[in-house]
């Protein structure tokens, strides 16, 4: 990420040393072509924070998932689903199938399934 930083800064200083140059020039369409150029490169900097911004907040998340006590809680979405118990199913055990309580700590969903 630091290289994309330093690229779009190393092209803001070059920009700002072409408008320099550009005042000494009677050409119009080049001065407005890097006056253009400083609009875009101060923007594509404004979008690359963002980006940044994101993409930290989309690895706390990921932190946050990869260290979640369960899996996904089908009604509040927390990783708070846990089993908490498990047995062979009377119906099912002799193929076995396991009755399994999942409880959710954060909004206290509790289901059992029967799984295989
Ligand atoms: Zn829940």
């Amino acid at each position: 990420m630091q290289d994309v930083i330093d690229a779009v800064s190393n092209a803001i200083s070059l920009t700002k040393r072409l408008r320099n140059i550009s005042e000494n020039i009677k050409e119009a369409e080049f001065r407005n072509i890097v006056a253009d150029l400083s609009v875009e490169l101060a923007e594509a900097k404004m979008k690359l924070a963002d980006l940044i911004s994101e993409n930290a907040d989309l690895r706390k998340q990921l932190s946050e998932i990869e260290t979640a006590p369960g899996i996904a809680c089908p009604s509040c979405r927390k990783y708070t689903y846990i089993v908490v118990k498990s047995e062979p199913d009377k119906t099912f055990g002799d193929l076995g199938g396991l009755r399994r309580t999942y409880q959710c700590s954060a909004c206290g969903l509790k289901e059992e399934k029967i799984e295989t």
